[in-house]
């Protein structure tokens, strides 16, 4: 028989404030032992957010300024800085490329160049990062400014190339992975680029759209059968490696599951 793996899943990234009720969701995630990085998108958004986390064994709230967002909300990035030293849950942080966003760029790099500064100044950070149409100059700042040892970096929603993805890896950065990503073929064969000891599990809830329908937290075990088919691995075995993943990337921002 093999030993028993644990029934704890994650959802390292899902927008909890974004939901009508927020507090019953969290109460769902524990019933279900569903850890949660509750990422924020601004800054203001954290102390609610902490509130409604602070007693909860399973979601964590986040502390972050959305790159889409920077445009109408730059001057939040002293109180975003401000605010990693008190938080050792960072994001959601980054950039984004997308034409929409593009002419706001700038001020993207300078707000997400300031919070990893902050964040590897203080150490002990784990951070969740957006890199939309701007993969190259996202991993060129982490290597810039963080120390892996410092700071543990996830690429949320990575799409990047294969080839930003392995050296992305290089610089000791994680990778989470959510259903919709697997709708493509270039999507499956990135995820599959993923090295076992980087790979995490995430929602973006309540953006990811899979089937027409949202994803939410309580669905990570249909990702985890569909990843365990795309690597041809077990399920059991894949929920284990990634429950090694998790409690590695918090334990280096201090947090022990
Ligand atoms: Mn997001």
């Amino acid at each position: 028989m093999k030993q028993t793996h644990s029934t704890h899943v994650y959802d390292f990234h899902c927008h909890v404030d974004l939901y009508p009720d927020p507090p019953a969701l969290i109460k769902e995630c524990e019933r279900q032992f569903v850890t949660v990085l509750a990422v924020t998108t601004t800054p203001r958004a954290w102390a609610q957010n902490l509130e409604w986390t602070k007693d909860s064994a399973f979601v964590h709230a986040a502390v972050g300024l959305h790159p889409e967002l920077v445009g109408e909300r730059f001057e939040e990035v002293s109180l975003l800085e401000d605010l990693i030293s008190q938080s050792r849950l960072v994001g959601e942080i980054g950039l984004d490329g997308s034409p929409k966003h593009r002419s706001h760029f700038n001020r993207q790099k300078e707000v997400f160049t300031r919070a990893l500064i902050a964040a590897n100044r203080h150490g002990e950070r784990l951070v969740s990062i957006h890199s939309r149409r701007a993969a190259a100059d996202v991993i060129a700042l982490i290597d810039q400014h963080i120390r892996p040892e410092r700071v543990t970096c996830i690429l949320h929603w990575f799409s990047g190339s294969q080839a930003q993805l392995r050296f992305a890896a290089k610089l000791g950065c994680y990778f989470s992975v959510n259903e919709a990503m697997l709708n493509s073929d270039r999507g499956r064969a990135l995820v599959k680029e993923i090295p076992n000891d980087r790979i995490l599990t995430e929602t973006d809830a309540p953006f990811a759209i899979v089937n027409g329908k949202q994803v939410h937290p309580s669905s990570i075990d249909k990702l985890i059968q569909k990843l365990a088919d795309l690597y041809r691995t077990q399920p059991a075995d894949l929920r284990h490696q990634i429950d090694l993943n998790a409690k590695a990337a918090f334990s280096k921002a201090g947090i022990l599951l």
